[in-house]
C-alpha cells in the first residue's frame, strides 16, 4: 500500500477519534455537580504514561483489526485512548468525577451516536454503520481491558446514574478485549454476508 493510499485512512481515523473524544466530553458533563470539586494534576511525561498511551492505542487498534478497514483501525486506536478525556473536569477542578465515560452507558451512547452519524454522507469513514458502531464499542471495551491490567482498574460502570466505582479484575479485562475483537469480527462477517446476497436470487 502506497503512502498516498494510507494518508486518507489516517485523516479519516483521526476525525473518527476526535468525534469520539467530543462524545466522551459531552457524556462526562452529565455528571456535573455530582462530585466535590478538587483539582488533580495533569500527569507529567513519564515512561509509565508513555506505556499507558501506547497500550490503549494498541489494544483499540488490535480489537478493530477484524474490520479490515484502515480508517477504523486508526480511529479505534485513537478512540480507545481518548475515552480518558473524561478526566478533564477534575483537571479543571469542576464539581464532577474523573472517569465518567468509563461506563457501559457511555458505550451505548457512543455506539448509537456514531452508528447514526455513519449513515450521514459527511461522516469521514465510508463504512457500514454496524462496523462503525462496533468500532465505538470495541474502543470502550479495550480501554477497560488496558485499565484493568495497567492502571487503577476502578471504573464508573453505571455513570451517570451511579458514580460509584467498580473494580475490573484482570480476567474481566481480558474478556473485554476478546469481546471487542469478537464484536468487530461479527459485524464484519454480517456486513460481508449482506453484501454477497443478490436480491431476487436464492442464497447458496
Ligand atoms: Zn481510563
Amino acid at each position: 500500500m502506497s503512502l498516498k493510499a494510507i494518508t486518507p485512512s489516517i485523516r479519516q481515523g483521526l476525525t473518527f477519534g476526535l468525534i469520539f473524544a467530543l462524545l466522551s466530553l459531552i457524556f462526562s458533563a452529565f455528571t456535573f455537580g455530582r462530585f466535590p470539586a478538587a483539582r488533580i494534576a495533569i500527569p507529567l511525561p513519564s515512561v509509565d504514561l508513555f506505556v499507558d498511551v501506547v497500550m490503549h492505542m494498541a489494544a483499540g487498534a488490535l480489537a478493530v483489526l477484524p474490520s479490515r478497514c484502515a480508517s477504523l483501525v486508526v480511529g479505534g486506536g485513537l478512540a480507545a485512548l481518548l475515552v480518558d478525556v473524561d478526566h478533564i473536569g477534575r483537571v479543571l477542578a469542576l464539581p464532577m468525577p474523573s472517569r465518567a465515560s468509563h461506563s457501559l452507558f457511555f458505550l451505548l451512547f457512543a455506539v448509537v451516536i456514531l452508528a447514526l452519524l455513519a449513515r450521514t454522507k459527511w461522516f469521514p469513514v465510508k463504512e457500514h454503520w454496524l462496523l462503525v458502531g462496533a468500532t465505538a464499542a470495541a474502543a470502550v471495551l479495550s480501554h477497560f481491558a488496558v485499565d484493568a491490567f495497567f492502571s487503577d482498574s476502578a471504573v464508573r460502570l453505571l455513570a451517570p446514574f451511579s458514580i460509584a466505582t467498580v473494580p475490573i479484575p484482570h480476567v474481566a479485562g481480558l474478556a473485554c478485549e476478546l469481546g471487542a475483537l469478537a464484536l468487530v469480527w461479527a459485524a464484519r462477517a454480517w456486513v460481508d454476508t449482506r453484501r454477497h446476497i443478490v436480491p431476487g436470487r436464492p442464497s447458496p
